[in-house]
């Protein structure tokens, strides 16, 4: 299996390659040239989750060794899962959570960022690079932490994170800049997540300044879900959730199923198109966006208009105007049309705006949920059925809710669950009526006692680790700030 970029076709690598690059020369996002397909689910359904990730990912990956395959999957979704399976499905008020959040760092973002290190670890090995890699990733609250969680102390690897000095939530801060590791680097950008996403391809696409780091024995990758490296491995949840349904006979062989995302940079939604591509029997692919409604407006109307101002709400990791991976999802379903795809990112770039005229309305249902909406969500949802949901996943549960109303269809739904109610106390809390204290720990202590469960160790040993990052930036430094980390190692920090 070759990959290519969105823009253009005939500069074919190998998924190792694709992998280590993170993004195409031309700025365009790497896509295999052909989705596999499965069938049969009906003799997958007793796979352990690890049997099916080494199964799909491999389908993929199929430049690397099995064993390297199977090292990946069995080293990411052991012990750093607590040796349990790592995705549970969890059906409350009819509808059929999938629980992404049980991993390091308590956000789906570890369902792939466990994977890759691994990945990029044999794809060194085997291609005999002699650089080290620095990894950059921009955040806009979860990435940043299971990245430099995942490569931590990874040889011949450096991560370096930008996260929106004012754009996470507290506790998604706390998480970072505590953050161990020698290869570990954390800085707050004076912007939003847009403008560190910015940053970051701007490097990615500065030849002069890859020349330079390049004789200085460095290579950039990404560990943002531009890397094909971390969609990949999100879609084997969407297939074992299904799985799972068929498994507990709450569907049939075959039966359609709905399934909705809350949605930033569509690299999750991606994934379950991904899924629905390779025969999973899917229907409608349902599109959750917060006060961010960009996609929804696109979805709805054709054009795709980032200039408007960007909102922070309560669910900060889809506080995103850009959304890198729709550049992909246009690839597939324009055809592959690469002109296209070049002149609508064109125009985005230099106009703000492009308009998909030919989308068809049947591919994506896109909606949005704002604050009230979501607070009355969770407060319903815990009232009702004693289920705590974290702010991204009650955007998901009231687009839901909207969508029902509209279409009437109430096909079998799977809702992505994204992260943990720990991480964002805040809107919880206030969600529920009470009153939210001003020290976190407190907060947190009053979810725990919500979801009837201990405090993550994870959570808890936040409130006394040393904060080890502390560097600032404007967003027109990022490139001196990367020289400068890597020149100075841990003393900059
Ligand atoms: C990253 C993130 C999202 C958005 O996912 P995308 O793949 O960027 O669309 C939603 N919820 C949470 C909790 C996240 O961390």
């Amino acid at each position: 299996m070759k990959y290519y970029s969105t823009r253009n076709k005939d500069n074919k690598v190998s998924s190792m390659e694709a992998i280590i690059r993170g993004i195409a020369e031309d700025g365009g996002l790497f896509v295999p040239e052909s989705i596999p397909t499965l069938s049969e689910f009906e003799s997958l359904k007793d796979f352990s989750y690890k049997e099916l990730a080494k199964l799909i990912v491999g389908m993929y990956f199929d430049d690397y060794p099995e064993e390297d395959i199977n090292a990946a999957i069995n080293g990411a979704y052991g012990e750093k899962f607590g040796n349990k399976e790592p995705v549970k499905l969890v059906e409350k008020a009819g509808v059929h959570f999938l629980e992404l959040f049980h991993g390091p760092t308590l956000a789906f973002k570890d369902m792939a960022l466990t994977v890759l290190p691994y990945l990029m670890r044999s794809a060194l090995l085997n291609k005999g690079i002699e650089e080290e890699v620095v990894v950059l990733t921009a955040t806009s609250g979860d990435t940043g932490k299971a990245a430099l969680e995942g490569f931590r102390d990874v040889p011949g690897v450096n991560v370096v994170v930008f996260y929106p000095k004012d754009g996470v939530s507290e506790l998604q801060r706390l998480q970072m800049v505590t953050q161990r590791g020698d290869n570990t680097h954390v800085v707050a950008i004076e912007g939003n997540f847009d403008d560190a996403q910015k940053g970051v391809k701007d490097i990615f696409g500065d030849v002069e300044y890859n020349k330079e780091l390049k004789e200085s024995g460095y290579v950039l990758s990404s560990a943002n879900s531009i890397n094909i490296g971390r969609l990949i491995p999100q879609v084997v949840y969407y297939v074992y959730g299904y799985l799972n349904l068929l498994k507990e006979e709450k569907i049939k062989a075959g039966q359609e199923i709905n399934i909705v995302v809350p949605t930033g940079n569509f690299g999750n939604i991606l994934a379950a198109y991904y899924a629905k591509e390779m025969g999973l029997p899917v229907d409608r692919l349902i599109c959750a966006s917060n006060d961010n409604k960009v996609l929804t407006d696109f979805f709805e109307t054709g054009l795709y208009d980032k200039e408007r101002k960007l909102l922070l709400t309560s669910s900060p990791s889809m506080d995103i105007l850009v959304s890198s991976n729709l550049e992909r999802f246009l690839f597939h379903i324009s055809g592959k049309n690469q002109s296209a795809i070049q002149d609508m990112m064109d125009k985005l770039s230099k106009e703000g705006s492009f308009r998909w005229s030919d989308f068809s309305k049947e591919e994506i249902y896109g909606e949005f949920a704002d604050e009230v909406e979501v607070s009355t969500s969770i407060d319903k949802m815990f009232r009702g059925e004693g289920y705590v949901m974290d702010p991204h996943t009650a955007v998901a549960y009231s687009v839901y809710k909207k969508f029902l109303k509209e279409t009437g269809d109430d096909k079998p739904v799977i809702i992505a669950s994204t992260a943990s109610p720990f991480k964002f106390p805040g809107k919880v809390i206030s969600s529920m009526g009470k009153t939210v204290p001003k020290n976190l720990f407190e907060g947190i202590e009053i979810i725990a006692d919500a979801m009837e469960v201990e405090i993550p160790s994870q959570v808890s040993e936040l409130e006394n680790l040393p904060v080890l990052h502390r560097q600032t930036c404007k967003k027109e430094e990022m490139k001196n700030a990367v020289l400068e980390l890597l020149q100075g190692g841990k003393s900059n920090d």
